[in-house]
């Protein structure tokens, strides 16, 4: 009796460890983000902690300022190399699930890079020694939890306020605004003087502010993106599967920016808005295309949707379009950017730390790539992130941030670094990036002040 009755027990274990198994138990436990759901602020703010605390030597994260009702405005940046991406979601409060999307990919860039995962011929670790993605996944904390949880997430003494701005309805669904009614992507300083359709007063949308940068959220982005020069930018919207790319984009650029936004298309499936004569401007691209002249992307993402959030069951449709844009978006643009840097003779000695990765030419190719052993070599040339050595093999190309200058040099960088006041996120346990900061110009950006 007793034995039938463990034998009972053991056979009920063995077959609810399988079931675990075939529904993909386990790798949802171990994944950090959980994007079928009202993705709220709260929910980002621990998965970006576990994120950076799985993948110290990938991802970090800190503030780049405060919201108008104080919430922390986090920044997360992946990777390691020079060229810079920068990622934005949520400037409006209804359309979260392109924060949803920005947690998923940070997670995905991540886990792919983490186990030296492929996409095509690129080696996504090797991506990452190159491009660093900076990703605001939500630039409007205050807008995103009104919308969400309404207006008794705020104080009794704001909620009056909050309901004249939403014309007298209790239902919040449709806010776009930040939570003192100024559409957060009518903000930059872009034709902000001639935005059509403006509201005249505080509101759930539309209303552009008494001027450009004048709300906290804005300015932080503004500052941000001034102190990061980004390659490329991408303020993710919703909804309508289509993607513009053009705010009076000046035709020596035209070529370049419709190759990266038909790329993006091709890939998606949305389709590219054809440029306006006369656009409307105030938005956090159509600024970025004219003070920087780098290219810029508006993605509207999920089937239209109307004046609400996109449903949760068009997630499996989105993530399907968008999981592998990243990769398609950095390495076109890091290939860009090597494009047009010198190439500048050097005559030094090199260590390197670990065996690594090299290629015969400065780009990321899976076909030209040999591993190499640790030691020191001589180093001939230089382009942007690259740096070629001499070999046995021949001469190859790795990116510098895996060498060492074997100098005095390295001496005097090391003791300046030190005597810097590190930054408080970073010397949290587990966010602080192993790789080594002194020789790799991706890094240096961390242990600055944050400004806010
Ligand atoms: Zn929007």
């Amino acid at each position: 009796m007793f034995y039938a009755y463990r034998r009972k027990i053991t056979l009920l274990l063995i077959l609810l460890s399988a079931l675990f198994f075939l529904t993909g138990g386990s790798s949802t436990s171990s994944k950090i983000v959980q994007p079928k759901q009202v993705y709220t602020y709260e929910t980002m703010v621990k998965d970006i902690k576990k994120l950076a605390a799985k993948y110290p030597e990938l991802v970090r994260y800190r503030s780049i300022g405060k919201s108008e009702y104080g919430r922390d405005l986090w920044l997360i940046e992946i990777g390691n190399g020079p060229v810079n991406i920068l990622l934005n979601g949520s400037h409006h409060a209804r359309e979260w699930i392109t924060t949803t999307t920005l947690m998923e990919m940070s997670e995905s860039i991540a886990i792919k890079a983490d186990a030296g995962s492929n996409w095509k011929k690129l080696s996504t670790t090797d991506l990452l020694q190159h491009v660093t993605y900076s990703i605001v996944p939500m630039v409007n904390p205050d807008g995103v939890t009104l919308q969400q949880s309404g207006p008794k997430a705020f104080l009794q003494k704001d909620q009056a306020a909050l309901i004249r701005m939403n014309k007298g309805s209790l239902n919040f669904k449709r806010w776009k605004a930040n939570a003192k009614g100024i559409d957060l992507n009518r903000q930059y300083p872009a034709g902000w003087g001639t935005i059509r359709n403006a509201a005249s007063e505080p509101s759930y949308m539309n209303y552009k502010g008494q001027k450009p940068l004048e709300a906290k959220e804005a300015r932080a982005m503004a500052e941000l993106t001034r102190k990061l020069k980004p390659e490329l930018a991408v303020s993710y919207h919703s909804s309508g599967e289509i993607v513009f790319w053009n705010y009076k984009t000046p035709s020596a650029n035209l070529q370049r920016d419709r190759m990266i936004v038909n790329e993006y298309a091709a890939m998606t499936g949305y389709r590219v808005v054809n440029p306006e004569s006369n656009p409307s401007g105030g938005g956090f691209t159509d600024w970025f295309i004219i003070e920087f002249g780098k290219p810029a992307l508006t993605p509207e993402l999920g089937r239209p949707s109307g004046e609400t959030n996109v449903a949760l069951s068009q997630w499996d449709r989105i993530w399907e379009q968008h999981q592998n844009t990243p990769w398609l978006l950095g390495s076109r643009i890091a290939e860009l950017w090597i494009n047009n840097v010198q190439t500048v003779a050097v005559a030094s000695k090199v260590e390197l730390v670990a065996a690594s990765y090299t290629y015969s030419k400065p780009s990321l190719n899976l076909d030209t790539r040999v591993r190499l052993a640790a030691g020191i070599y001589e180093a001939i040339r230089e382009k942007g992130s690259w740096i070629e050595i001499r070999t046995e093999q021949g001469n190859r190309w790795l990116a510098k941030g895996l060498t060492h200058k074997v100098s005095k040099e390295v001496d005097k960088e090391e003791e300046k670094e030190i005597e810097k006041e590190p930054d408080e996120q970073v010397t949290e346990p587990g966010t602080e990036p192993v790789t080594n900061s002194v020789t790799n110009p991706g890094t240096e950006s961390v242990t600055e002040p944050v400004s806010e």
